[in-house]
């Protein structure tokens, strides 16, 4: 279980987050929605205890994220871009590099690289060095260390962000898996089709604050939309519009 208790982090001027607070229970999928630069990946990046907040408090299962980063990277796995793969090692040996960071060794640890490469699809590419690999390849690396050491909470930042169809309908099926398995889910996603169908529940950020939480159905029918996306848009621009008037009288 994940929950953001009024989150702040400014860099300088910036308000990257501001007062952010919302909770992802397990065995549920939450979304993060939001603009370019709303946010988004510094909370994760918070939560996952890479960076520390000015204020308010990120917990997973119980740990303050900033005071226990090391106990919480135990029960949390986080997919990102970011943290880019080492072209020299194979898919294999990646995952195995990770996995010495978690203490796992000898036959469990090889059983959980095997497992991995299966449920991830990697067969094809495990034994190849990961030079020249493709999006969707690096990726799977990416997604398949995040889980390496089995996180009851998963983060992932922009899991299907320029993967081709099969390779997304294979992410979108992986982070359901998560979710009949009892895990803590939460991802952002600019795909509103894809935030629709996969979340329980959705926060949209706008330059730093939750500008609206619930179900997808709910945020549709307190807009009186009949998908997401037009959801998104109405309950976004408000909030902009808002902060922009705030703005103005200050
Ligand atoms: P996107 O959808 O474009 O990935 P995001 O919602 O993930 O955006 P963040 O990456 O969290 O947004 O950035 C929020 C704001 O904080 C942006 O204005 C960004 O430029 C700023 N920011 C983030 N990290 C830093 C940093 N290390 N130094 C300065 N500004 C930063």
């Amino acid at each position: 279980m994940i929950e953001v208790k009024n989150l702040k982090k400014h860099y300088g001027d910036i308000k990257a987050v501001d007062g952010v607070s919302f909770s992802c229970p397990d065995g549920q999928i939450t979304g993060l929605l939001g603009p370019n630069g709303a946010g988004k990946t510094t909370t994760l990046r918070i939560i996952a205890g890479l960076i520390k907040p000015l204020s308010g408090t990120a917990i997973v299962d119980g740990l303050d994220a900033s005071q226990h980063s090391i106990q919480v990277r135990r029960v949390l796995g986080m997919q990102s871009d970011m943290i880019g793969v080492y072209p020299r090692l194979t898919a294999r040996e990646q995952l195995r590099y990770y996995g010495h960071f978690y203490d796992l060794k000898g036959k469990a640890l090889e059983d959980r690289i095997n497992s991995l490469v299966r449920e991830l699809k990697m067969e094809e590419f495990a034994d190849r060095r990961a030079e020249g690999f493709s999006r969707g390849q690096r990726q799977k690396i990416v997604i398949g260390r995040a889980l390496i050491h089995d996180p009851h909470n998963i983060i992932m930042d922009e899991p299907t962000n320029g993967l081709d169809v099969m390779a997304a309908r294979d992410a979108r099926q992986t982070i359901r898996t998560f979710k009949e398995q009892g895990r803590c889910v939460l991802f952002s996603t600019h795909y509103m089709d894809e935030a629709e169908h996969l979340c329980d529940h959705i926060a949209i950020i706008v330059q730093g604050r939750i500008a609206a939480f619930g179900t997808p159905s709910d945020l549709m029918s307190r807009t009186d939309k009949d998908n997401l996306e037009d959801a998104f848009v109405v309950l976004a621009g408000s909030a902009e519009g808002l902060l922009h008037s705030e703005v103005k009288e200050q």
